[in-house]
């Protein structure tokens, strides 16, 4: 038997030839935004070049498969020039074109091609030198920033202890601990007001393993995982709860792939939020008087269809002016951060943000606000790098909630 010499690119075979080069990917017609470029990278590089956008990916795919081309290191930094934000595959299923809703069309899935694709660069020793160096980091500290591993907690206020059980799980990620504390300290404000019976996992947290999953390295995702299922179960909680969109994805949809024992619920804190306020437990009182637009994370809306709760929240706070941009929920417009693309071409990711800030300043919102680490901070890097006369500030959601308790 001959052996097989892609085994990632096997896996998602059926779905690289089920492509049919329609060239959708490349342009779409929505009634709103009448003709737009779907991949974000092509928009904003110079050179519109096929590889750019999913299909040119999906025919490298093929031809990797057919024996036409090898694994290189070119091919690697056309592949990673992607968030994987899913833009192409929203279009794909979804085209207005009633030919492509056919039953083949359902099982369309680029992310899952892109995932593959470069897992077999990785193991074939094409990457990129920053995605390798961060990943090395987090496979001997189980973060990716760098960071000793012991300073995961030191966002915890002092006063705050947290049960060893409880029916929610706090999955806080690396970004917010590391980087952003504000946002957990809101948060288990927001928690704590609505009396929500919570824990932590604290110093036993390891990154969730999004890094990973992204840029191809597949085996120290599952290390990952694993450490991070055991510790969840320690907890005896039945929900796992967490605010970082790259987080939600993986915990949400890539945990039960790769530990079959995962058997948790997991709600992003916007989630929680809404049955909070639904069921009275929580109060939104203060009044908010601005002009507010809304940023769906990628990870958090085409990847895992959240688009609601967020939208709930901030029309329940008293005052706030809800104004939608022009490209939302499946459509929205990455923020071009994902996918590694800010660790290894920051200059790229800057500029999909330039767009996203640029639509924002249409609504004339005086706030964007995003339910995202990642998101938040790239589009605060965006507004600053447009430097344009008109401006917008940058919030994260949460931020919005605690000015708005009573
Ligand atoms: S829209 Fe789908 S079928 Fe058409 S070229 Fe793009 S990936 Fe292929
Ligand atoms: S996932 Fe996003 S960035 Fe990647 S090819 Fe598709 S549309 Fe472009």
């Amino acid at each position: 038997m001959s052996e097989i010499k892609y085994k990632h690119l096997e896996k998602v075979r059926d779905l690289i030839e089920t492509c049919y080069r329609c060239g959708d990917c490349r342009t779409a017609i929505r009634p709103l935004v009448g003709r737009y470029q779907v991949c974000p990278v092509r928009e904003v590089i110079p050179v519109k070049w096929e590889p750019f956008f999913a299909r040119g990916k999906i025919m490298l795919a093929n031809g990797l498969l057919k024996g036409d081309i090898e694994l290189s290191q070119e091919l690697a930094d056309i592949i990673f020039q992607c968030m994987i934000c899913g833009s192409c595959k929203i279009v794909c299923n979804y085209s207005y074109h009633p030919s492509l809703l056919h039953p083949i069309s359902q099982i369309m899935d680029h992310p899952k091609i892109w995932e593959a694709l470069r897992a077999e660069l990785v193991d074939a020793g094409f990457t990129i030198p920053r995605h390798s160096e961060i990943l090395d980091y987090c496979q001997k500290n189980y973060n990716p920033y760098f960071e000793n591993h012991e300073d995961r907690v030191n966002w915890i206020p002092k006063d705050k202890k947290f049960p060893k059980e409880a029916e929610y799980v706090l999955f806080t990620g690396c970004t917010e601990p590391y980087r952003m504390s504000d946002i957990l300290q809101n948060l288990i404000k927001i928690l704590d007001v609505a009396n929500v019976n919570y824990t932590a996992l604290g110093i036993d947290e390891w990154c969730c393993g999004s890094v990973a999953l992204r840029t191809g390295n597949i085996s120290l995702a599952k290390t990952l995982a694993k450490h991070n299922l055991d510790a969840i179960k320690k907890t005896k909680a039945t929900h796992i709860i967490t605010h970082c969109a790259g987080c939600y994805r993986t915990l949400k949809l890539d945990y039960p792939e790769i530990l079959p024992d995962f058997n948790f619920k997991v709600l992003h804190v916007t989630e929680l939020i809404q049955n909070l306020l639904e069921n009275g437990q929580l109060k939104l009182i203060n009044e908010i008087p601005k002009k507010v637009t809304y940023h769906d994370p990628c990870h958090l809306g085409r990847h895992a269809k959240i688009y609601d709760a967020p939208r709930y929240i901030l029309n329940h706070i008293p005052g706030l002016e809800f104004i939608e941009m022009k490209r939302i929920k499946e459509n929205s417009w990455c923020c071009g951060a994902g996918g590694g693309l800010k660790s290894g071409n920051p200059e790229l990711a800057i500029n999909i943000a330039k767009t996203r800030i640029e639509e924002a300043l249409e609504t004339s919102s005086e706030m964007l606000v995003t339910a995202c680490p990642f998101c938040l901070r790239n589009l605060k890097d965006g507004v600053e790098e447009l430097n344009s006369e008109k401006t917008i500030e940058v919030f994260d959601l949460l931020e919005i909630i605690v000015n708005s308790l009573e």
